[in-house]
């Protein structure tokens, strides 16, 4: 049994994440301040006796009472909705908060786990993206605050692991959806699967060729306890390489809700990546890891969660 502290624990992966560690036997602190989580996500958790829960900012400095042997960082805003509205705290989050837990884990001589981001390759010219691809981002850009705080975040990560030898992951998370999003999210599977349960017509952004590879999050749960218990301290790609355009997504989401809705076109916003595809030979080859939840599967195991929210 391990220690191990999770930051974002109220959040759509942190909670997942909370359960899955608590459920392997391990003892877990979960840390947010539900800037975008929510309570509601601890319920389970918080009838373990090996769950403790602390209501901090992690901008701020952190104390944790007795060892631990990880520390998970994933504390963050991922929505582009949450993170345009809140670009100061997302900018924080990624770059104060990845500061402060790479030093609670040093002191504790704890496993780092950072979790970055597909945003690290902004919109991509080569697609899939294997981990060696530098990226397309634009520092002053309207994503900025997000893909900039989690290129920092990789970069100190790295200058941790090479300063004070510490043990570290990265992991890349690309989109990743299911349970516990919230309704008002703003992504784009709780948009659609609002829209189509309340029979209103599904908002496609642009043409809706744009492209996106979605991992379900058990499946994405697993890639990163993996990726933990894995030795490779360089990033990792964790995502489910099945490329969709949205549209395609959206006729999926009508299809599967069985809903009347249709579908309006809406303005793309700004610099909205034109596709998205993980290269994950590296979490297969040197992680054992890859995805086994097709995109019908994972939207079907889904709708219920969205049903009831709605
Ligand atoms: N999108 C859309 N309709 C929506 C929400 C999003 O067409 O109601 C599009 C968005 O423009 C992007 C894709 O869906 O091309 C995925 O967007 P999301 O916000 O889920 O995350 P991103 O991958 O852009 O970070």
């Amino acid at each position: 049994m391990s220690r191990i502290l999770v930051t974002g624990a109220a959040g759509f992966l942190g909670s997942h994440l909370c359960d899955s560690l608590l459920a392997e036997g391990h003892e877990v602190i979960g840390m947010d301040n539900r800037v975008s989580g929510t309570g509601d996500n601890l319920e389970d958790a918080m009838y373990n006796d090996r769950f403790s829960y602390y209501d901090h900012d992690v901008t701020e400095f952190i104390h944790v009472k007795g060892e631990l042997d990880a520390v998970m960082h994933l504390a963050s805003l991922a929505s582009p909705v949450f993170y345009r509205e809140y670009p100061i705290k997302t900018l924080k989050v990624g770059a104060l908060g990845t500061h402060k837990t790479l030093g609670l884990a040093k002191e504790k001589d704890a496993t780092y786990f950072f979790t970055s981001t597909s945003e690290v390759y902004g919109d991509p010219e080569v697609n899939p993206q294997p981990e060696s691809y530098r990226g397309n981002v634009d520092s002053y850009g309207p994503r900025s605050c997000y893909d900039e705080s989690k290129r920092y975040g990789e970069a100190i990560v790295r200058a941790y692991r090479d300063e004070h030898d510490m043990d570290v992951r990265v992991a890349r998370i690309f989109n990743t959806y299911g349970p516990r999003m919230r309704l008002d999210d703003g992504r784009v599977i709780p948009n659609f699967m609002k829209q189509a349960l309340t029979g209103r017509d599904l908002t496609v952004y642009g043409d809706g060729s744009q492209t996106r590879s979605f991992c379900y999050v058990d499946d994405m749960i697993d890639g990163l306890v993996s990726l933990l218990e894995s030795g490779v301290d360089t990033p990792v790609n964790i995502g489910n390489p099945d490329e969709r355009s949205i549209l395609e997504l959206a006729e999926l989401v009508i299809e599967l809700v069985g809903s009347e809705s249709g579908i309006t076109y809406e303005e793309l916003p700004p610099q909205d990546p034109k596709v998205r595809r993980p290269d994950i030979s590296k979490a297969k080859s040197e992680v054992g890891w890859e995805p086994d939840v097709g995109l019908r599967d994972g939207l079907e195991r889904s709708v219920g969660y969205f049903a009831e929210r709605v």
